[in-house]
């Protein structure tokens, strides 16, 4: 889908379906030997703010341990946040308890990584369809649930009459396909994707990405898409947020993200996308980045990025630059956002 077909959701709609208001989850770890040893915090998700829109997609994206999951995790309540609040249709989900947590799963799902480890082998793909209807509706009619378990099936492009066999008879992007069918049984308005094709071939990446898009057009579902890699997320998200040590680097249209970074770390990931062609692939790329990403057990003072980041000043390491939301309303983490200019030359045949 070429990015100006993509229609207007987000920001300008009356109320976001989901409000994340500085959300922090840090874990305690233990570090040191046998005879002394100390607690430290580690800041997985360190004050994240954000708003999600009824039928719009919103990638995450950012390298590995910059805290995703661990955001995924804290919004559907499996793990308890330090701080912060999590307005699923303004009402808080942080203060509700395990069984009004539970219940709220009805509308809120999930859809994992690896699409094998996540299906129970020893249920059948009609079982495994079928359960959270038994949870959540244990009167239902089996008649009833069987229906529904075959629409699903077709829904998602699988073969109805394939609902007796086992996850193992199945290829990887049809195990997928029965983890959507799964998170999609009990009518959701939201539906988290973490990491949804990264176990995926390529060629099938795109299949079911594709899928998702239809589905979410067809059921109006928001969508929060995490990825860690740029090009899948562009061709999914209407906006995207870039996260960095735990933290929200920037929140943009895909289309301006890609176009014009606002943030330093937006842009060197945008250049570091791979470009599918061998002779092009082969050349270096400057990304602009030096190091690699600090240990989230010592994050850098004042702005995270600022150990790898080009255009660092003294100001960089004293103050945190607050997530703040420029004229044309797009949000950047940065002191000197409005200065820099990081629009993005083409490469040529790069797939963003
Ligand atoms: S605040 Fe400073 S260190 Fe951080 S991204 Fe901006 S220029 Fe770089």
């Amino acid at each position: 889908m070429s990015a100006n077909m993509k229609r207007r959701v987000g920001p300008g709609q009356a109320k976001p379906v989901l409000k994340v208001q500085d959300l922090a989850v840090h874990y305690q770890l233990e570090q040191g030997g046998l005879l002394r040893s100390e607690t430290v915090p580690l800041r997985a998700v360190d004050g994240m703010s954000f708003e999600l829109y009824r039928g719009e997609t919103l990638g995450v994206v950012g390298e590995s341990g910059c805290g995703k999951s661990t955001l995924a995790r804290a919004l559907l309540g499996l793990v308890r946040p330090r701080r912060g609040r999590v307005l699923w249709l303004g009402q808080d989900l942080t203060q509700l308890d395990e069984k009004a947590l539970r219940k709220k799963r009805k509308e809120i799902q999930i859809i994992f990584q690896d699409p094998l480890a996540s299906l129970n082998p020893r249920m059948t793909v009609g079982d495994i369809i079928a359960e959270p209807l038994w949870t959540f509706y244990p009167k239902i009619a089996r008649v009833q649930v069987e229906e529904r378990v075959r629409g699903m099936m077709k829904m998602v492009g699988l073969l109805p009459n394939q609902i007796n066999r086992y996850p193992h008879e199945f290829s990887g992007g049809q195990c997928q396909r029965i983890g959507i069918a799964r998170a999609l049984v009990l009518n959701p308005q939201l539906i988290i994707c973490d990491e949804p094709v990264s176990a995926l071939d390529v060629s099938i990446q795109a299949q079911i990405i594709n899928l998702l898009r239809d589905l979410q057009r067809k059921l109006r579902l928001s969508l929060l898409f995490i990825a860690h890699d740029l090009a899948v997320v562009r061709h999914i998200s209407d906006r995207v947020m870039v996260m960095y040590l735990g933290r929200a680097m920037e929140v943009a249209s895909a289309d301006a993200l890609y176009r014009r970074p606002l943030h330093p770390y937006t842009s060197a990931l945008v250049k570091a996308v791979p470009i599918p062609d061998p002779a092009l692939a082969r050349q270096p790329v400057d990304t602009g980045l030096t190091g690699d990403m600090p240990s989230p057990l010592n994050p850098p003072a004042g702005c995270v990025f600022h150990t790898r980041c080009p255009y660092a000043v003294k100001r960089c390491q004293l103050e945190v630059p607050p997530l703040r939301r420029l004229e044309h309303g797009d949000w950047v983490a940065c002191h000197r956002a409005e200065e820099l200019d990081l629009t993005i030359v083409k490469r040529p045949s790069s797939t963003v």
